[in-house]
C-alpha cells in the first residue's frame, strides 16, 4: 500500500510525519474467528505543510469500514442522545426553522437525533451508508438513503453533519457537495473532535483508520473558502474529548471566537513533538510494567471496554492474548468476538469477575470515571489502569 502523496484537505505534499503507531488492523474490524487473517494497514498520522490539516497516511477503502457490518451505534450512550436532543432544540429556535423547513443529516447513524426534528419541519433526511444503523434509523420513522454522500435533488436550510467529515477520505469532494445541498440563506453545522484537543490531551488512541482527518478551524476554513462559505460561529463542546460545533454558511456575521480559536491553533504547532514523545512513553511504560512491574503476572491483568480507540492502544503496544487474556464488554452484539489485532476474546463483565483480576485496564478512558464507579460497586478493591494519555493507575493515586 502506498503512502498518500498529497494533503486530502489542499493537495500540498510532502506531507510530514507526526507519529507512528504501526500497522494496524481496521479498529472496528471485531473479529468472529479468533485467529482469522487480517489486513493491516499502516497507522501512521501526519500533518499537511500548507493547510495544517492532521490526516492518516494511508488511506484504508471506506467501503470496507462503512457497511452493513458497521458496529458503532449513537444511540448507545445516553450522554450523546441528551447532547443532540438538546442540539435540535436550540437549532430550530436559533434558525427560526419550522413546517417549511428541509434538513439534512449526513452520517446521522441510527437516526437518533433526527427523530428529534422529523415531525417539526417538512423533510429531514438521514444520509448513511452503513446498512447495520441505517436499518434502525427507518425503524424510527426517519426518511433515510443508504449511501454515502454525494449530492441531495432538493437545497437544504440546515445541514448538520456531527462526526463525519473525519470519516471520508474524499475531504474536497464531501465539501463540495456540501456547497451545492445548502439553500442560500442555510447553515450547515459541523460537529468534530478538535485536533488541538487531541494534541493538547495526547489522546493519540483517536487515531484510527476510520478517522482520515483530524479536524481544525484553518482546516475547515480553508476548504469552505472556495465556495465562499465561512465559519460564522463555533462552540466548545465536552463531547469526545473535547469538541467543536462550527457554523457555516455565506452571509451570516462572523462571531469573535472563531478568530480567537483559529489563533490558539496557529500556536499549537509546537505540542506536536511532544504529543508523539508522550504517546511513545505512554508505551514504553506500560510494556516495562508488564515486564517486570506486577502486570506481567499471569492473571493478574484484564481489560475492559471493547472500543475502537482501546484498538489503537493494544496494537501500538503489540499486545495479544498473553498479556491481556480477556476484555469485558456489556454490549451483547460483541460479546463472543475478537478484538482486531491482538485477537483478544471479548466476553462479559462476569467472566472477567471471576478470573478475579488485581488490575483492570480501562481502554475507553474517557468513561473511566463512570466504568470505575461500576466496577466498584461489587468489586471495592480492584484497580485500574489506563493507557492514555499517559500509561498510570487510576483511583486510588498511587506510585505502580
Ligand atoms: N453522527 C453520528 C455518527 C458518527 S459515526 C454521531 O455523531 O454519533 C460516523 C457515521 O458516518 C457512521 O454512521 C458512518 O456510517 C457515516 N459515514 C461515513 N462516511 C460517510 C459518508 N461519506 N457520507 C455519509 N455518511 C458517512
Ligand atoms: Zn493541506
Amino acid at each position: 500500500m502506498q503512502q498518500k502523496a498529497c494533503c486530502r484537505g489542499c493537495g500540498a505534499y510532502p506531507l510530514k510525519s507526526v507519529l507512528n503507531l504501526g500497522p494496524q488492523p481496521p479498529s472496528n474490524a471485531y473479529k468472529i474467528e479468533q485467529f482469522a487473517k487480517e489486513i493491516f494497514y499502516p497507522l501512521e498520522l501526519v500533518i499537511c505543510p500548507d493547510c495544517q490539516l492532521l490526516q492518516t497516511g494511508y488511506d484504508v477503502p471506506p467501503e470496507t469500514i462503512f457497511g452493513s457490518h458497521y458496529a458503532y451505534f449513537s444511540q448507545n450512550s445516553h450522554e450523546w442522545l441528551e447532547h443532540t436532543k438538546d442540539y435540535c432544540d436550540m437549532i430550530y429556535g436559533r434558525l427560526a426553522l419550522g413546517s417549511q423547513s428541509k434538513v439534512v443529516e449526513i452520517g446521522g447513524n441510527d437516526g437518533h437525533l433526527l427523530v428529534n426534528l422529523k415531525d417539526r419541519v417538512e423533510r429531514a433526511v438521514n444520509i448513511e451508508p452503513s446498512g447495520s444503523v441505517a436499518e434502525a434509523s427507518i425503524a424510527r420513522g426517519v426518511e433515510t438513503r443508504v449511501e454515502f454522500f454525494d449530492k441531495i435533488d432538493f437545497k437544504a436550510d440546515l445541514i448538520i453533519a456531527n462526526n463525519v467529515m473525519a470519516h471520508t477520505p474524499y475531504l474536497r469532494a464531501f465539501v463540495d457537495s456540501l456547497a451545492r445541498s445548502l439553500a442560500a440563506n442555510g447553515t450547515i453545522t459541523i460537529e468534530f473532535p478538535h485536533a488541538l484537543e487531541m494534541i493538547k490531551g495526547v489522546q493519540f488512541d483517536t487515531i484510527y483508520h476510520e478517522h482520515y482527518s483530524y479536524l481544525s478551524l484553518t482546516a475547515l476554513s480553508r476548504l469552505f473558502s472556495r465556495y465562499d462559505l465561512h465559519i460564522y460561529d463555533v462552540e466548545r463542546l465536552p463531547t469526545h474529548g473535547g469538541s467543536l460545533r462550527a457554523y457555516v454558511g455565506y452571509n451570516q456575521r462572523i462571531q469573535d471566537i472563531v478568530s480567537i480559536i483559529t489563533a490558539e491553533e496557529r500556536r499549537s504547532s509546537v505540542h506536536y513533538d511532544i504529543f508523539a514523545r508522550r504517546a511513545a512513553e505512554s508505551r514504553q511504560a506500560f510494556l516495562y510494567w508488564l515486564d517486570v512491574g506486577d502486570g506481567g503476572r499471569p492473571g493478574q491483568l484484564q481489560a475492559y471496554g471493547a472500543a475502537a480507540k482501546g484498538n489503537t492502544f493494544l496494537n501500538y503496544c503489540g499486545v495479544t492474548q498473553n498479556e491481556i487474556p480477556m476484555v469485558a464488554d456489556t454490549t451483547l452484539a460483541k460479546q463472543g468476538l475478537y478484538l482486531p489485532g491482538s485477537c483478544i476474546p471479548i466476553v462479559s463483565e462476569q467472566a472477567v469477575f471471576d478470573a478475579d483480576p488485581r488490575w483492570i485496564m480501562i481502554l475507553p478512558w474517557n468513561w473511566s470515571h463512570e466504568i470505575v464507579q461500576r466496577i466498584r460497586r461489587t468489586r471495592p478493591q480492584q484497580r485500574f489502569v489506563v493507557g492514555v494519555p499517559t500509561f498510570q493507575e487510576i483511583t486510588p493515586v498511587c506510585a505502580l
